[in-house]
């Protein structure tokens, strides 16, 4: 865009070339042999957490932070600068990779100026390969931004929104506790289809005292405006929570939200929408290539407060965990060491990693996929490729495997098949971008 960019050039050329050194100096590491042979690379996606919201909700359990500083706004071009020196740190891992999407998720993203994705997406033009066509999706919230700002994030290069509606009743809002009414929803909305017609809906069910009436014309009003892409979440109590600790009066029972469920997958797609993903609806062409690719086993860069990231080496793969807290995660970042946690995923582990990610597509995934995302022969699937068959939950051809209706419905109990052999698994982290397209 041609707005005011924010300026970043307070780190010195000198220290940039120093983390460089030091991540550099780290990739024989990285590329010494090892028991996997990965023949190539996936394809790279880049995740920017952008970690603040207004308020918290009271069921989200993702890494995003009430902005209460005592500055009104929050700290962007601190928070700009601590992306782009995370981006420097990890550039050797990534060398000569082409990026092929990226996803703002948060956190509220659209808490940030046009100006600040700009300035962002520019130096990461200067930084990466990015392909052509990359589609570069930011997560917005209604109630978080003027009149406008969707035009600037399309004139920065954002070319897909991802707007948090939950809801289109005011009173079910209030229960969620979401900062936005139904009113600002539609306005947001409203405003993103004149920018940026290929924008996807976020919707929850099986909400306080929801019933299956209430959830179709809740989605009903969803598909008026004429979404590219849909995403249909069940409200879930997670540990930790303030829903944990008071669940909301009301709450469906499991047979219930099964129900929605259907109900919901039926309406959307007989509006002419493919449930690609368990929770995902696109129009024709529309899936979302960044979550596709999440879903594919396929690698993932994540900067930011707490983003994870996934990247593979011809002998390994490794998962890294950036430093949670806004703050520290700032701190670490403009000193070249924005990794709080890393660690190779175990052969062990791989087989479950991979389809706790493939399993969640409707069509599956390519036999061959298995090998050239994991490094491992597809022999390593079949103990748990029998128990699942056998039971009806999984179906196996030449070319695919994937789960069958009865087995989508039941993914976590055909996950348990393929866990490896006496050993608690430990799932590996997903970021917000996964959930929410
Ligand atoms: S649900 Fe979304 S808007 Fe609410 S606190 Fe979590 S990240 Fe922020």
């Amino acid at each position: 865009m041609s707005g005011h960019v924010i300026p970043i050039g307070d780190a010195p050329l000198e220290q940039e070339r120093t983390t460089l050194d030091a991540a550099a100096a780290r990739m024989p590491d990285y590329m010494r042999a090892g028991t996997l042979q990965l023949q190539a690379l996936p394809p790279l996606g880049l995740y920017v957490h952008l970690p603040w919201c207004l308020r918290k909700c009271p069921y989200c359990d993702f890494n995003s932070h009430e902005w209460r500083g005592e500055q009104p706004q929050i700290p962007e071009r601190r928070y700009v600068q601590a992306l782009i020196a995370d981006l420097e740190t990890a550039l050797p891992f990534i060398w000569g990779r082409r990026v092929t999407s990226i996803f703002f998720g948060g956190g509220t993203p659209s808490l940030f100026s046009p100006d600040a994705v700009d300035t962002l997406l520019a130096q990461v033009r200067a930084r990466v390969q990015l392909a052509s066509d990359a589609e570069i999706t930011l997560e917005a919230n209604p109630g978080t931004f003027e009149r406008q700002r969707f035009k600037g994030y399309a004139q920065a290069g954002v070319n897909r929104l991802s707007i948090g509606v939950q809801s289109f009743d005011d009173d079910m809002l209030r229960r969620l506790g979401r900062v936005h009414d139904a009113a600002q929803a539609r306005a947001a909305i409203e405003e993103a289809r004149d920018v940026l017609p290929n924008f996807n809906l976020d919707l929850m069910f099986a909400l306080p005292g929801q019933t299956i009436d209430h959830v179709r014309a809740e989605v009903a009003k969803a598909l008026a405006f004429q979404p590219s892409h849909l995403s249909l979440y069940q409200l879930t109590i997670e540990p930790q929570t303030p829903f944990a600790k008071r669940p909301p009066a009301r709450l469906p029972d499991a047979d219930l939200a099964a129900d929605m469920q259907q109900a919901v997958a039926d309406l959307v797609q007989a509006a002419g929408f493919d449930r690609y993903e368990v929770s995902a609806y696109a129009r024709s062409g529309r899936a979302c290539r960044h979550n596709r690719n999440y879903w594919d086993f396929g690698d993932y860069l994540g900067i930011g407060a707490g983003a994870h990231s996934k990247l593979s080496f011809p002998h390994r793969i490794i998962r890294q965990t950036r430093w949670r807290h806004p703050e520290r995660y700032m701190q670490q970042a403009v000193q070249g060491a924005p990794v709080e946690s890393e660690a190779e995923i175990g052969r062990r582990e791989l087989p479950f990693e991979f389809l706790l990610n493939a399993l969640r597509l409707r069509e599956g995934f390519a036999t061959e996929l298995y090998t050239q995302r994991t490094g491992l022969p597809l022999s390593t699937l079949r103990r748990g490729l029998e128990q699942s068959i056998r039971l009806g939950l999984v179906t196996q051809t030449a070319e695919r495997i994937a789960a069958t209706p009865r087995g989508w419905d039941l993914l976590n109990e055909v996950l348990t098949l393929f866990l490896p052999p006496e050993q608690p698994h430990k799932p590996g982290p997903s970021q917000s971008g996964a959930i929410a397209v």
